[in-house]
C-alpha cells in the first residue's frame, strides 16, 4: 500500500468501517511511515474528540430530560401547599 492509498483509507480505518483485511494492510504501512503513522493519530484524536462531544450532547439532553420531569413533579406537588409556597418555586420563564 502506498501513502496515496492510505490517504484515501484513513477515515474509514479510524472508524473501524474496513474490512479486516483492508486494516491490517494499513497497520502494515503504519509501522513504517511515519508520516502516515501521524496523520491516523491525529485524525484518530480529532475522531475520539467528536464522539465524546456526542457524548455530552446525549448526557445533557438526559440532564435536560431528567430536570424538566422533576420540575414538573415539584409543581405537582406544589399544587397541594399553600398559595405562597407556590410563587416561590414559580419559574421566571416557561419551558
Ligand atoms: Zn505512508
Amino acid at each position: 500500500m502506498t501513502c496515496e492509498d492510505i490517504s484515501g483509507l484513513i477515515n474509514s480505518y479510524v472508524e473501524n468501517d474496513l474490512s479486516e483485511e483492508t486494516a491490517l494492510r494499513i497497520e502494515a504501512h503504519l509501522l513504517t511511515c511515519r508520516d502516515c503513522a501521524w496523520e491516523t493519530e491525529t485524525l484518530r484524536i480529532v475522531h475520539r474528540r467528536l464522539l465524546s462531544e456526542r457524548h455530552e450532547t446525549i448526557a445533557s439532553d438526559a440532564f435536560r430530560a431528567r430536570v424538566l420531569i422533576r420540575l414538573r413533579t415539584d409543581n405537582e406537588h406544589l399544587k397541594t401547599t399553600e398559595e405562597g409556597e407556590r410563587v416561590r418555586y414559580q419559574l421566571p420563564m416557561p419551558f
